[in-house]
Parts: structure tokens; C-alpha cells; sequence
């Protein structure tokens, strides 16, 4: 039997996986999490919307009925491209084989949170990829407002009860205006010394406008809506600085400071590490995000049977946007080449179909843009509504969001308000 192994259980590597469903081939898919993430809504648990088990699903789950496929908990360590040979390492204390050979690989390894090249401000800074992470992000807003409510100091309260979110693409605005809503709507009457209400929250984006990969009338609604609702949104401003105490900015040439305990990163992403590994071995261009150069047909140059596809590659000739949706045609694409192949038949290039953008503010509030039409407010959140409900994995993890969201549209709640790791919040 034909053996293809898939590195990443995300979005490309599922839809790779479940397209293979009936050809005859040996799969087996190794991912370090044992859980496929639905990392579109993170932010949601990040601020106590959801709860991690209702976005995310295991992999077994997902494959218990597609008998060609074997899941393996380990974490891809390097490549033998010819010895088509995978190293592996063991995660989680769990035993792992320290290799695994392939007659076809399909890496789809994802990306990360890049800093700039300033690692430090990890610490001072969290972001949301990662479950681990946003509960992280979660304990710590929750603790601030802890932390706030016996501050007796002025400065040091509003440092708590200053919250920066830094990039202003989709998930940036997301969490913004999710704290906003946190803040001002959900715990406003249970604190007795502070007025959660009076927080600041401060949007910090580099560009001259928010979501710059949408139409300007979009972007410019979208600050509207976020204005609307509480968050400051501060543009052409390059941030220079993140500790304990808060963040430096740049503003055209002029340092601002910004004093904060609250600080959470959502600018760029870099590739992950696989990408560069499969560069180096292959001779495959990288590009300044990390990203490997794939052929027309997602393979490495000179490697027809190592596929690499989603947030990790780059096409030679198409700049295509770091989204589910592209990893995932590109994950069904891939698993018709092998499938193609397996019959002699050729495949056309991959050619994307982009059926639009997204990205919602708040309560009834979104932008859209879908086959050119663009929408916003209620009509646009109702689309975002449905579009991540229609993707979200497992039947249960549908009925449960639906259910949470309803309840918090009538009762302005949030019922994962829970702080559970040590934020380890930065001494005031
Ligand atoms: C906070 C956030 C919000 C987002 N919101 C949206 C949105 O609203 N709409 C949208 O379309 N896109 C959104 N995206 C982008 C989208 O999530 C990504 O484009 C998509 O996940 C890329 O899919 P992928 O398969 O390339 O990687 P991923 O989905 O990240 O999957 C990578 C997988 O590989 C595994 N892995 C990585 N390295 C190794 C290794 N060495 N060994 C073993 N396993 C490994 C990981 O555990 C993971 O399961 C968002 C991203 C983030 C971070």
C-alpha cells in the first residue's frame, strides 16, 4: 500500500487526511497536539466566550471511522528527503518512533507568532495560536481586573485596567473588541472598588488603518464600530518597546509610552520551523515570513513526493493571505494529486478560489466581503456567525457554540471566566 504521511493536524493536513478517505493508500497523520484547533475562534476562549474543549476536537475523534488512517501524537523533528524518511521526537512524555518512512508527504506545519526579532517581549506580550496561549491571554485579563480591585494606587489601577492589543488585522480587532465587551458589558457589576467601564482599551497598528487586507470602506466601518464601542484605535504607530511596565511606541519620528500590564500581540506570523528545514534541504527560496517556495503543484523543487502546503509555503507566483481557507484547498488539492497519480492521470496547478473575508468587532457587528459583495453590522455577523459554525469540527462543538453564543447575545454573559494557570503578571 501506497504510505503518505501528513505533518499537522490543522487545516490543511485535515482536508488532506479526510479527502484520502477512499484511495488506496496508508496514511498516517502525525501532529505534536492530539487535537485538530480551530484557531479562528481562540480569542473567543481567550476572553471567556468558549471554553478550549468547544474549538477543538480530537484527532482520533475525527478519523475513528476512516480505517486508512493512523494518528501519531509526536512532534517532526527533521526530514531525510532520500531516505523519504520523517524523524520524529516524543512529546508530552508520550514514547514516539524516532522515524517514519513515506512514499508521499504532505507537511502542512502552520506558522507562529513572530516578535520582530524581540523575543523578550513574548513574555510581556501573549498572544492567542495556541490553546496553551489563550488561556494564558485569559487568566491574565482576568487577573487584571482582580488586580485592580485592591490597587489602591490610581497609576498603578489604570496600569490594570489598560489593555493594548498590538496589530490590527482580524484577530487583533477581534480581541479588541472583545475585551471592550468584557470590560463594559459582561463584568461591570461584579467588581465593588472599580468600574471596569472606565477601562482603556488601546488598539496600536502600524499601518494608516485597521484590516488593511480589506476594501477601505470596510476598514474604516470596522474603526467605526470600534470606536463605538469602547476601543482607542491608534494607527501609524510602530511599537518599539514591551515590559512589565507597558509599551513604547513610535507615533511619525515621536516616543509615546504607554504604561499597561496588559499587553497582547497579534501582529505578524512567522513560518513554522519546518519550512525552513524543508528550504534548506531542498534549495527552496524562503521569503521574509519564512514561508517555503512551493511549485504550481504545492511540491519542493526536485521533490515531486513532498508536498507543502497552508500558512507555511508560498506559491512562486500568487501572494495568497495566511487563512483557513487556503490551507484547506490546498490540503483537498494535494490529497487529488496522490489520489491523481495513484491512477495516472495529471493535475492542473493549484488555482485558489477566494470566497471572501471576514471579521467581526462585537455584538452584531462585522465586516464582510463575499464574491465582492460587502457588508457590515448585523448582516455581516450573521455571515461570520454561520461561516465558523459551518467549519467548526464536530457536530457537539456546533450545537454547544450555538447555544453559548445565543446565551450571551440575551445575557451580555460569558460562562469560561476562569483563571486557570498562573498569568504570572508582571510586578507592579
Ligand atoms: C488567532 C488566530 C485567528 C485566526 N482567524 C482566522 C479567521 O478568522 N479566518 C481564517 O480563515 N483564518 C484565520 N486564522 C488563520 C488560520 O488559522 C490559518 O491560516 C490556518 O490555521 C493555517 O492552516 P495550516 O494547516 O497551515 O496550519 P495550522 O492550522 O496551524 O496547523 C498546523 C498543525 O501542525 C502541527 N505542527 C506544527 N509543527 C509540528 C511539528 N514539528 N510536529 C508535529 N506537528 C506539528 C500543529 O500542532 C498544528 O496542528 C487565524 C489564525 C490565528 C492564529
Amino acid at each position: 500500500m501506497h504510505r503518505v504521511v501528513v505533518v499537522g493536524g490543522g487545516f490543511g493536513g485535515l482536508q488532506a487526511v479526510l479527502k484520502l478517505r477512499r484511495a488506496p493508500v496508508a496514511v498516517t497523520l502525525v501532529d505534536r497536539r492530539n487535537f485538530h484547533l480551530f484557531q479562528p475562534l481562540t480569542y473567543q476562549v481567550a476572553t471567556g466566550a468558549l471554553s478550549p474543549g468547544e474549538i477543538a476536537y480530537p484527532l482520533r475523534a475525527i478519523f475513528k471511522r476512516q480505517q486508512n488512517v493512523h494518528v501519531l501524537m509526536a512532534e517532526v523533528s527533521g526530514f531525510d528527503l532520500a531516505a523519504r524518511e520523517l524523524h520524529l521526537r516524543p512529546v508530552a512524555g508520550v514514547p514516539a518512533p524516532p522515524s517514519i518512512a513515506y512514499d508521499t508527504l504532505i507537511v502542512a506545519g502552520g506558522s507562529k507568532y513572530s516578535y520582530f526579532g524581540h523575543d523578550n517581549w513574548r513574555e510581556h506580550a501573549a498572544e492567542v495560536k495556541s490553546l496553551e496561549s489563550a488561556l494564558v491571554v485569559r487568566s491574565r485579563l482576568l487577573s487584571a481586573f482582580e488586580a485592580a480591585e485592591v490597587e489602591t494606587d490610581p497609576e498603578q489601577r489604570a496600569a490594570w485596567l489598560t489593555f493594548v492589543v498590538v496589530g490590527a488585522g482580524p484577530t487583533g480587532v477581534e480581541m479588541a473588541g472583545q475585551i471592550a465587551e468584557l470590560a463594559r458589558d459582561t463584568v461591570h457589576r461584579e467588581f465593588r472598588s472599580i468600574d471596569t467601564r472606565t477601562s482603556r482599551i488601546l488598539l496600536v497598528e502600524a499601518a494608516d488603518h485597521v484590516l488593511t487586507t480589506f476594501p477601505p470602506s470596510l476598514s474604516a466601518r470596522a474603526a467605526r464600530s470600534l470606536e463605538r464601542i469602547g476601543v482607542t484605535v491608534l494607527t501609524q504607530r510602530t511599537v518599539t518597546g514591551i515590559d512589565a511596565e507597558g509599551v513604547t511606541i513610535d507615533a511619525g519620528g515621536k516616543t509615546e509610552r504607554i504604561v499597561s500590564h496588559n499587553v497582547i500581540w497579534a501582529a505578524g506570523v512567522t513560518a513554522s520551523s519546518l519550512a525552513s528545514r524543508l528550504g534548506e534541504l531542498t534549495g527552496a527560496e524562503l521569503d521574509r515570513a519564512g514561508r517555503v517556495t512551493v511549485e504550481p503543484d504545492l511540491t519542493l523543487p526536485g521533490h515531486p513526493e513532498v508536498f507543502a502546503l497552508g500558512d507555511m509555503i508560498r506559491l512562486h507566483d500568487a501572494a495568497l493571505p495566511g487563512v483557513a481557507p487556503v490551507a484547506m484547498q490546498q490540503g483537498r488539492y494535494a490529497a487529488t494529486v496522490v489520489r491523481n497519480r495513484l491512477r495516472s492521470r495529471e493535475t492542473p496547478p493549484f488555482r485558489y478560489r477566494d470566497k471572501g473575508n471576514l471579521a467581526t468587532i462585537g455584538r452584531a457587528a462585522a465586516v464582510a466581503e463575499v464574491k465582492g459583495l460587502r457588508l457590515h453590522g448585523f448582516l455581516a455577523w450573521i455571515t461570520w456567525l454561520v461561516v465558523h459554525l459551518y467549519y467548526l469540527v464536530g457536530f457537539q462543538n456546533r450545537l454547544v457554540v450555538i447555544i453559548r453564543w445565543t446565551f450571551s447575545f440575551l445575557t451580555h454573559g460569558r460562562s469560561a471566566r476562569l483563571i486557570t494557570v498562573d498569568p504570572a503578571p508582571p510586578a507592579s
